[in-house]
């Protein structure tokens, strides 16, 4: 199983909060992300989920949201 798929059926957040199963991320770090990127985050795995997910991380990354993630 990748990765992402991992994050993607578990029950928290990569910030730490919960989530609910088969969403990216929790209600907080999806509000935070700008309009322009949420709706990619619906699309299904192998049809660009994968790449939303990864904007999605650089993007909370770099806003201070994961930076506890950030090397
Ligand atoms: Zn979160």
């Amino acid at each position: 199983m990748s990765h992402l798929m991992k994050y993607f059926l578990s029950f928290s957040c990569r910030c730490g909060k919960p989530k609910k199963r088969a969403f990216a991320l929790c209600r907080p770090c999806f509000l935070f992300l700008p309009h322009s990127l949420r709706p990619y985050l619906y699309q299904a795995f192998g049809y660009g989920f994968e790449q939303a997910y990864e904007h999605a991380a650089e993007y909370l990354k770099k806003n201070g949201k994961w930076s506890h993630l950030v090397e």
